[in-house]
Parts: C-alpha cells; sequence; structure tokens
C-alpha cells in the first residue's frame, strides 16, 4: 500500500514513516500543505495521513482540494489537543477518522489498518481463490476455506503485499499478542497449516529464503497436487 504522510514535526514523520515502513507500507512523506497538495494531484496512494496543523497550506484546505478533485481515497487526521473544532470541521468536509495528538503508535497503526481495509472494501481474487475483506473470509467456488482466526490474519496480510514479499518480522507482528512478535517457528507453523488449507486452490505460498513468504498464483500445470 502507498501511504503519504503529511507531517510537519520530523520526529512524529520519522516515528510514523518507520512504523508505516515496518508493517510492509511504502511511505511518502510530505512537510507541509503545499508539497501534500501537488503530490496527491499527480500520484497515486490509497492512504492520506493529514496533519492538520501544517506550513504553506492548511491541513484542512489540502482535506477540502482532494475531495473536490472527487479523489476519494481514505483520510487519517492527526491534530492537537485544542484542535477540536478543526476536527470536526474536517470529519465534515471527508476525513474519515482522526487521531489527537499525542497517540500510541498501536493506536495509529490500528486506525490505518481499518482505513486501509475499507478502503479495499469488497473481495479480492487470486486465482480461484477470493478473500473478503468485510468478513474475512477465504473462498473457493463459494466453500469457505474455515479459516482459524491466526490463518486468516496471516492470509490477509499475504493478500496485501501481494507481488511482494511479506517478512517474516511482520508476519510474526502479526501473529504475537499485544505487540509482542510471536518466534519465527510459530509463523513457519501457521505457514504450513496456510498451505495445507490452499491446497488445490492454485494459489500458493512461497518462501523467499532468508527473507519471507509470498503469496501468487501457480504456474499452470502444477496446481492441485492434493
Ligand atoms: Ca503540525
Amino acid at each position: 500500500m502507498r501511504i503519504l504522510l503529511a507531517e510537519d514535526d520530523p520526529t512524529l514523520q520519522r516515528g510514523l514513516a518507520q512504523a508505516l515502513h515496518e508493517t510492509g507500507h511504502v511511505t511518502i512523506a510530505a512537510c507541509d500543505g503545499a508539497a501534500a497538495d501537488l503530490l496527491l494531484s499527480t500520484e497515486s496512494f490509497d492512504l492520506l495521513v493529514l496533519d492538520l496543523g501544517l506550513p504553506k497550506m492548511d491541513g484542512l484546505v489540502v482535506l477540502e482540494r482532494l475531495r473536490r478533485r472527487r479523489q476519494s481515497l481514505p483520510v487519517l487526521i492527526l491534530s492537537a489537543r485544542d484542535q477540536t473544532h478543526d476536527r470536526v470541521l474536517g470529519l465534515d468536509r471527508g476525513a474519515d477518522d482522526y487521531l489527537t495528538k499525542p497517540f500510541e503508535l498501536s493506536e495509529f497503526e490500528a486506525r490505518v489498518r481499518a482505513l486501509l481495509r475499507r478502503g479495499q472494501a469488497g473481495t479480492v481474487r487470486i486465482g480461484t481463490l477470493a478473500w473478503s475483506w468485510e468478513s474475512r473470509e477465504a473462498t473457493v467456488d463459494d466453500v469457505t476455506l474455515g479459516l482459524t482466526r491466526h490463518e486468516a490474519n496471516l492470509l490477509e496480510a499475504l493478500i496485501q503485499t501481494a507481488g511482494r514479499t511479506a517478512t517474516k518480522a511482520t508476519l510474526a507482528q502479526l501473529l504475537g499478542e499485544s505487540g509482542i512478535a510471536a518466534e519465527d517457528n510459530l509463523v513457519e507453523v501457521y505457514v504450513s497449516r496456510l498451505r495445507r488449507k490452499l491446497t488445490g486452490t492454485g494459489v500458493e505460498i512461497r518462501t523467499v529464503r532468508g527473507l519471507g513468504y509470498r503469496l501468487q498464483e501457480m504456474a499452470s500445470g502444477s496446481a492441485g497436487n492434493g
């Protein structure tokens, strides 16, 4: 996913960019409103993280111009505690969610996840496999694969990074509890369980040695080995 991060505080910008990078997203940072506005009108993004108090062009103006161009990408507002009025204005002008500074990184990550999921509403298909972002259910020919919560989390992460490699660290973070990453071998256990359930679907989880895993359609002729 490509995320535009419009934040002028260098420390916060660095911290958020790092967190987004670690969860497998490509993050482009803009330090002022005018730069954000230019990027938004020339490039495509899946999410905008927008600080309201930006130099050169106010965050609210950036938002207004974005929606006037009929760009529908989700917007997460970051605002200081004394900007309640602006926050309400922001939601009125088409922002999807907001966070009040200071906030916990885990909270930020959860909001980003939710907005990205909402942005991809509907179903994604890889070969015969269909994944619903809404119900978080994987089906083949309308028959559910019956994934457990961890398996569904894993598959979702692999679908989100489809075409690229999902790192073991990212997946471990996902399977861990309350922010503590799971052991590497737990990732392996769940990957092998998920692989079993994907047998015959024509979709496979390829191991990228030393890096992680990649979800892909099998080359024709090699499907259905189970
Ligand atoms: Ca600011």
